[in-house]
């Protein structure tokens, strides 16, 4: 009997949710394709590094995302999991923000869910077997001020995801999402706009100074895959308690 696990891809995996998803599935005995920009954040996570590929990819340059899943297919088999985690928030308001700041949450949140999308979607929907866990986020399903290109990348991330689940769903193929409140990863250490990190800060003491630990998210995504096939968990949304 063929015991080996199927593979499981992680974009941003160098750390945040994504770091904590590839100890979780790194522990469960998973071959894993870990990609992001930082290798070396990558290789110095604390992991068994036996049954895993590490490849440098932006989400946004599909070549490249497909040639590293094609390659650790090639080794590992089809991809089985593919987790849309990669992603990137710049808080400021609109009248103040540079419109770069937009084209890069739209590029990566979006663009790069939808790559990466593409990429696997094809051998999924031929064996009716596979499953995409797209990170959102509660800016995905609510407006939050000084985030307004951000809350449009994840509006369209909740968009994109269920319009594909729909799509893909007689081929037995999952689609699903995670949609987080606030964790302190390195999220917020992109942002270069003072007076919205000031606005953050202020936010964060009415839930008591309490976020949530980015492990909850990593053990949410992996509940959903180990449902059966025959189950799709939509999505999940997850908060720290106190968060309004
Ligand atoms: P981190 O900043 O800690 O992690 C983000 C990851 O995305 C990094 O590994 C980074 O890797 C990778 N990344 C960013 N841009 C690119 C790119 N162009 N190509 C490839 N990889 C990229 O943040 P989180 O762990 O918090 O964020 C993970 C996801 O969760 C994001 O989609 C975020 O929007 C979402 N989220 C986060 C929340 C929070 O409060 N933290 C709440 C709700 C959702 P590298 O720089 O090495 O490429």
């Amino acid at each position: 009997m063929n015991n080996q696990k199927p593979l499981v891809v992680i974009t941003g995996a160098s750390s945040g949710f994504g770091a904590e998803m590839a100890k979780l599935f790194n522990q469960a005995g998973y071959p894993m394709l870990l990609l992001g920009r930082r290798t070396e954040k990558i290789t110095a996570l604390p992991l068994n590094f036996d049954q895993i590929m590490v490849e440098a990819v932006d989400v946004t340059d599909k070549a490249s995302f497909e040639a590293a899943i094609r390659k650790a297919e090639a080794i590992y088999g089809k991809t089985d999991l593919l987790i849309n985690n990669a992603g990137v928030m710049l808080l400021g308001n609109v009248w103040r923000q540079d419109p770069k700041e937009w084209q890069t949450m739209l590029d990566t949140n979006v663009m790069g869910v939808l790559n990466g999308t593409q990429i696997v979607l094809d051998d999924m929907m031929e064996r009716e077997h596979g499953t995409i866990i797209n990170m959102s986020s509660l800016a995905g399903k609510k407006t939050f001020v000084n985030h307004a290109a951000y809350v449009a990348s994840k509006f369209g991330v909740h968009g994109l995801s269920e319009t594909i689940r729909e799509e893909v769903s007689a081929k037995n193929v999952r689609v699903a999402m995670v949609a987080p409140g606030a964790a302190e990863t390195e999220l917020l250490t992109h942002v270069t706009d003072d007076e919205a990190l000031s606005d953050y800060e202020s936010w964060k003491k009415t839930m008591g100074g309490i976020t949530l630990d980015p492990v909850h998210v990593a053990e949410a995504v992996k509940f959903i895959y180990d449902m059966p096939q025959e189950v799709n968990i939509r999505e999940i949304d997850i908060a720290a308690t106190r968060q309004d």
